[in-house]
């Protein structure tokens, strides 16, 4: 294996130096799953560009339109103790909090986490709920894409020719809201998903719902449960509805089988994660006096 490596200043170095080299060409964020691809001899690129020394990719700030903007290069470590990173959006740091071990987490960043593109990530289910937008920079200037428009598939990203990934933003989100990651593995930490579910509930003020559920692990992206939040969305929600919609969010996934477990194992974990996920939201509503109590 050798390589040039690159360390770019600005955005606008990476993109052309992403448009000289093309698809000899690799950024390196943390490094995480991009070194382990290296070792194994599974990419060989022949020009490495370090988004290290990138500041434009830092941060995690309020932006111009009052939400939440996190950098491509912002670690699972800094997500976790970032005081912006509010109460009712907790299930991002939970997320990023059973990345890896703390090792990985100081090191492994958010963009890497999306752009890597591994139906089992961690982040995607979360980003999923929380409405997040991509923001991309390439030669034709900025866009944004809402989060599942741009993961297309194992180890695939809507990017073109010369584009990079510079930042995630996420709305805000109304005061009584509740959000829940919950992931399951063959061991309980240092483990990647055999399945994931990330909730994410809101109460009106007439005790009706709106709900988002996020599902990882058991398709070929982070998906939504649509079929399962029909059932919910803008009800009142009881245990019976509960598991109504946890069944039903079965079928909103295409799980495989593979060494971490089986296609029927992962839909009886989506069912029953689905129906923890909403209930936890809904305790921790409770918990704040901004709920109502199911029935
Ligand atoms: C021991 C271990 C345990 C792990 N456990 C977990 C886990 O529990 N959950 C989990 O979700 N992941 C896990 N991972 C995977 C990994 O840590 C995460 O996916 C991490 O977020 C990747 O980020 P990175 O900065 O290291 O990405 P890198 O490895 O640097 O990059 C990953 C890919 O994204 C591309 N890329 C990076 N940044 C950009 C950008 N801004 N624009 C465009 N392309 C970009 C790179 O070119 C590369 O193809 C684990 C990895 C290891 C080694």
């Amino acid at each position: 294996m050798s390589f040039v490596y690159h360390e770019p200043k600005t955005v606008q170095e990476v993109i052309g130096l992403l448009l000289q080299y093309g698809d000899d060409a690799k950024l390196l964020a943390g490094g995480t799953d991009l070194m382990v691809l290296l070792t194994r001899f599974k990419v060989d690129p022949k020009h490495v560009i370090s988004l290290n020394g990138v500041q434009q990719l830092t941060g995690i700030y309020k932006n111009a339109t009052g939400n939440l903007e996190i950098g491509a290069q912002v670690t699972h470590r800094e997500i976790e103790k970032s005081p912006l990173i509010t109460e009712s959006l907790q299930a991002l740091k939970q997320a990023c909090s059973t990345v890896g071990g703390v090792q990985v987490r100081n090191l492994g960043t958010i963009g890497g986490n999306l752009c890597n593109a591994s139906p089992a990530a961690d982040t995607p289910p979360v980003l999923l709920v929380l409405d997040a937008m991509v923001n991309l920079k390439g030669p034709k200037g900025a866009r944004s894409l809402p989060l599942q428009e741009f993961l297309l598939g194992p180890r695939k990203v809507n990017l073109e020719q010369g584009e990079l990934l510079t930042s995630i933003q996420i709305p805000e989100v109304s005061p009584n809201t509740a959000t829940v990651f919950l992931k399951a593995g063959r061991r309980k930490a240092m483990e990647i998903s055999l399945c994931s579910v990330s909730a994410r509930v809101t109460l009106n003020r007439n005790g009706t719902a709106d709900v988002r559920i996020g599902l990882g692990s058991v398709a070929a992206t982070a998906v939504r449960a649509h079929s399962a939040e029909d059932l919910l969305q803008g009800k009142v929600i009881t245990t019976e509805l509960i598991k109504t919609a946890a069944a039903a969010a079965v079928n909103d996934c295409n799980p495989i089988s593979d060494v971490r477990g089986s296609a029927e194992y992962r839909r009886m974990l989506v069912e029953s994660m689905v129906r923890k996920a909403l209930i936890q939201c809904l305790d921790i509503l409770q918990d704040s006096n901004a709920g109502t109590k199911i029935s």
